[in-house]
């Protein structure tokens, strides 16, 4: 599905994802498993890849990880991003369901060089600085 308003560019959000995206603060991370197997799947599919079924229900994922890959933005890709570069997107994969990475914005600002791949992580729905509830990175202590 592509919005489009005078105050945002083009966004394009795919309506199997979407729910599994937007979620209140401090929500529990919500994801469909499939009934017949309980696996995991994602991202979202019309039928499941280990048995091919076709029903899911949501299933609360503990949001904890390894540090899979990242990347830092220095320049904003629009204007109503310039205050918050530079900013870091990583990818965690996440524990007890193989094969299943998350996309997330990682909690610190700025660079990040101590960040390494396989590092623990956990995550949580917070609010960003636009009030967003986006799903969000730590690095274990
Ligand atoms: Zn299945």
């Amino acid at each position: 599905m592509i919005h489009n308003d005078r105050h945002n560019r083009a966004r394009l959000i795919a309506p199997e994802i979407a729910p599994y995206l937007h979620g209140d603060e401090g929500a529990p991370l919500s994801l469909p498993r499939c009934t017949i197997c309980g696996r995991v799947q994602w991202p979202p599919r019309p039928s499941c890849v280990e048995c091919g079924g076709i029903r899911f229900s949501p299933y609360s994922a503990a949001p904890r990880g390894t540090l899979f890959s990242w990347t830092t933005t220095h320049r904003a890709p629009s204007p109503e991003y310039a205050d918050l570069t530079p900013f870091t997107v990583v990818i965690v994969e996440l524990d007890d369901h193989d094969g299943v990475r998350l996309l997330g914005r990682l909690a610190a600002t700025g660079d990040v060089p101590s960040l390494r791949v396989g590092m623990r992580m956990h995550g949580a729905r917070e609010r960003d600085a636009r009030e967003r509830s986006l799903l969000t990175w730590r690095i274990d202590d």
